[in-house]
């Protein structure tokens, strides 16, 4: 293949990652605390503003179980998660012995239902067990139903777990994403909109939640010049050279961000005359996205030959990668077994979508080849 491979969402340094590296190995705090632990949680804090309380962590994942944890998930407690999201989501719940619920996803924003989280809520109730906590999701940056989600949290009084792993530097109603949950969740993960190579952070309310996050995430040690444990402890903080690079990469957030919606507005233009191909935007001017991937549905036409797999396929043969949604968890080998309700929106989304190459590293020598193959496969 001549053509170099153009990646989905690939990393995309600002410059002055190296430059907090090297703080880090100058004054050997090459370890899982330091100054740039600290620089990062302020950063993130000033960024998100409302008052937020950021804990830097090893991974999304870990701050979406240590989340849980906060909200007093325990085995055998039932928690609501979004169907449609990467597993990620999901699989904290099951480290803690508890159960998913999973619901399915509105039209609008692709992300969970309040028809049937309110619907899912009550026959739970019926069955006698109140769920613990509802895991809601922002794909691909688009902001989930904020307020009609609060509303039914608030109604049966079950905490938030605000997924906001793809949404930093998306907001609704000019409040950041990540900033709306009991708790928030972040990833700085390699494929996300900024990166530290791996790693994430919780999102807390108060000081005193953060607190106990951090202290989880060192391994619950006891206020004693020995080592005293009285809880269960994890090792999910963030190391102090990653924590550099996401220095780094916060110089340079928004002006990411801005590069990603000029790809989404790309795409716009691209597919506005190809009526078989509908891009993925938000409903309204309330809502601002990061839009961290373009995603499309596609209406299958058998005689034309088109679906989303066939696009992938003539895609990848010009080394260009894009990818199926999130196949939903209620469809998962893992997590089939599991009470679902919905009414296949998510399952649907995923049989027509397709997320295109999105990068906020991509030209316009990329966005050419891209225009190509799209053009060449819709025979334009
Ligand atoms: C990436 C992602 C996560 C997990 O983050 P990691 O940092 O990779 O552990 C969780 N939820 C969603 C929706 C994600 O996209």
């Amino acid at each position: 293949m001549n053509n170099p491979k153009i990646w989905l969402s690939s990393p995309h340094m600002g410059g002055n990652e190296q430059k907090y590296v090297q703080e880090a190995f100058d004054t050997n705090w090459v370890a899982p605390l330091g100054p740039n632990v600290n620089g990062l949680e302020k950063d993130l804090e000033e960024y998100l503003g409302s008052e937020s309380h950021v804990g830097a962590l090893s991974s999304g994942t870990a701050a979406i179980h240590l989340g849980l944890i906060l909200l007093g998930v325990k085995a055998g407690d039932e928690v609501i998660c979004q169907s449609m999201t990467f597993s990620a989501s999901a699989n904290p719940i099951l480290y803690l012995g508890a159960t998913p619920v999973f619901v399915d996803s509105e039209e609008e924003t692709w992300n969970i239902c309040p028809i049937q989280l309110e619907n899912a809520i009550i026959d739970r109730l019926a069955k006698g067990k109140k769920p613990k906590a509802i895991v809601a999701v922002h794909l691909y940056g688009v902001p989930y139903k904020v307020e009609a989600i609060k509303a039914i949290s608030d109604k049966y009084d079950i905490p938030v777990l605000e997924d906001s792993a793809e949404a930093l530097g998306s907001s609704y109603k000019g409040q950041k994403c990540g900033t709306f949950g009991d708790v928030g969740v972040l990833s700085f993960n390699g494929n996300k909109i900024i990166t530290t190579s791996g790693g994430g952070a919780i999102v807390a309310p108060t000081k005193e939640i953060k607190d106990k996050a951090v202290f989880f995430a060192t391994q619950s040690r006891d206020d004693a010049p020995h080592y005293q444990h009285s809880e269960i402890g994890y090792n999910y903080r963030m190391s102090n050279i990653c924590a550099g690079i996401g220095r780094g990469q916060m110089q340079v957030l928004d002006k990411h961000v801005q590069l990603r919606r000029n790809m989404h507005e790309f795409y716009v233009d691209l597919f506005k005359d190809i009526d078989a191909v509908t891009v993925f935007k938000v409903p309204n001017d309330d809502y601002f996205a990061n839009y961290w991937l373009t995603a499309i549905t596609i209406k299958p036409d058998e005689t034309k030959g088109i679906d989303a797999e066939k696009l992938r396929i003539a895609l990848d043969k010009d080394n260009i990668e894009s990818r199926p949604l999130w196949k939903p968890m209620h469809l998962q080998p893992i997590f089939e077994k599991y009470p679902y309700y919905g009414n296949n929106v998510a399952e649907d989304l995923f049989k027509k979508g397709l997320c295109v190459p999105s990068g906020s590293n991509l030209e316009e020598i990329d966005r050419n080849r891209i225009k190509k193959a799209v053009n060449c496969f819709f025979k334009r």
